[in-house]
């Protein structure tokens, strides 16, 4: 039975970055039939905060990215506990005493040297005695996981074989000096426990995966598949770090991007497969392939979100923006005539008030001077409304008829004078819907 979480830390919003990890994860469970857990990384008080939850959760809903159970690392303290304990009696913990200032100082020691910059493991050789008198002085140390010194090997689902010395890296802090557990411990615990199957996430963890190998074996867990994707860019190659926090899912929800827009972009940005707008949760999950995505950086551009709204939008029956279309005051029986006219003129809903407005109020006619006398000829033929579908096709065969114009010169002048614009919707379908001809006087 598969298994997989999104393990969010709730210090921020979701954002582009972390939405792939959340999508990945969800769509492997579904796709075979399993569980997917939202694991609320709350380990750190200060900077965890409810209201991130929260957030965190209307963002999920709004995407239908649905968990089957919610866990809270901060209920699960005396698990973390007991398996720091279990290090512990097994001699693979150990306590050391090292200020920030003194571990920095090694660091520049070893790289002035040519050496990398692991921890020295100082630590292991301390006496009970010498122990004692430093906890004393400084109060309580940090505690670390002492790594095997081997090559720890994994066939990671996306980079392939994967091989790291862990010689190369540094004996991580599973707890810190004020107790405080970390993300290191807490995560592995959780996954073994929890019975996850599928780890998937950025490859900005693959040296955690490396030592959290090794934490699972000791504590005696089974081992999940990983697959670390690569991080995202913004269209350039540029780092996307920065710019993150403007690139979460509330901004982009507010902008009027669409939820499976959003989806379809995510589900294959970085894959050799083709980024294809799916129509609901049931094809993004069928057309799902991890094997399929690559180590290279994603390129992600969020002008690339706006095309695939609009071709969602297109797609929608009255009924899915009914409400949208009432609350603008669209009265009733035009609801269904406006948005099937507005749907393919628009990039997102918000464009949706901007035809409404001029449909209701009318346009500032957009007369040029050599057609001034034409449009005044034309518009005194004009009935007033409210007017049908025929309206326009009657209406300027008579104007044609009277004047001698025919094709552009006969349309275009028209157009514009009812609509301000030389460019929208086909004009037999804008005249049931106009309330006011300003240019009619
Ligand atoms: N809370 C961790 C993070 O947001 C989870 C990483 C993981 O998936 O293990 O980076």
């Amino acid at each position: 039975m598969t298994t997989t979480r999104f393990a969010p830390s709730p210090t921020g919003y979701i954002h582009v970055g972390n939405l792939r990890t959340a999508l990945m994860n969800y769509l492997i469970a579904r796709k075979s039939g399993g569980t997917f857990i939202l694991r609320i990384d709350d380990t750190d008080p200060e900077r965890s905060k409810e209201d991130y939850v929260d957030g965190i959760k209307q963002d999920l809903e709004w995407l239908g990215l649905t968990w089957d159970k919610v866990e809270r690392q901060s209920l699960r303290l005396d698990r973390y506990a007991e398996a720091a304990d279990k290090l512990r009696d097994m001699g693979r913990f150990y306590e050391a005493f090292e200020t920030p200032t003194e571990l920095d100082l090694k660091r520049k020691k070893q790289l002035n040297m040519g050496k990398p910059p692991v921890y020295d493991r100082a630590a292991l050789a301390l006496s009970d005695a010498e122990k004692d008198a430093l906890r004393a002085e400084r109060g309580a140390g940090v505690w670390r996981f002492k790594l095997d010194q081997e090559r720890i090997n994994w066939a990671d689902g996306i980079l392939g074989d994967i091989s790291i010395d862990a010689a190369s890296v540094s004996d991580p802090v599973l707890i810190r000096g004020d107790g405080q557990v970390l993300y290191t411990l807490a995560s592995v615990v959780d996954d073994t426990e929890m019975g996850v199957t599928h780890v998937v996430r950025g490859s900005d963890h693959v040296t955690n995966t490396a030592t959290q190998i090794q934490i699972i074996r000791a504590l005696g867990g089974t081992v999940p598949e990983f697959a670390h994707h690569s991080l995202l860019t913004g269209p350039q190659g540029e780092s996307l770090s920065k710019r993150l926090g403007t690139l979460s899912l509330r901004d982009l929800r507010a902008a009027g991007v669409q939820p499976m827009a959003l989806l379809s972009l995510m589900a294959r940005l970085g894959s050799s497969d083709p980024v294809e707008l799916r129509a609901d949760m049931a094809e993004l999950i069928e057309g799902f392939d991890i094997s399929r995505f690559g180590s290279a950086p994603t390129k992600f551009d969020e002008q690339d979100l706006y095309p695939l709204t609009a071709h969602h939008l297109q797609s929608l029956p009255y009924s899915d923006v009914e409400a949208q279309v009432t609350a603008l005051g669209v009265p009733e029986h035009l609801g269904l005539h406006f948005w099937s006219v507005a749907r393919d003129n628009i990039t997102t809903l918000h464009d949706l008030e901007g035809w409404w407005t001029l449909f209701r109020d009318g346009a500032d006619p957009v007369i040029e001077d050599e057609d001034r006398e034409f449009v005044a000829q034309a518009l005194e033929m004009l009935p007033d409304g409210p007017y049908d579908g025929d309206t326009w096709g009657i209406w300027t065969a008579a104007v044609k008829e009277a004047t001698g114009r025919k094709g552009r010169g006969l349309f275009m002048p028209l157009r514009k004078a009812l609509t301000g614009q030389s460019h929208g919707p086909d004009m037999s379908q804008v005249m049931p819907l106009l309330q006011v001809i300003r240019a009619k006087g």
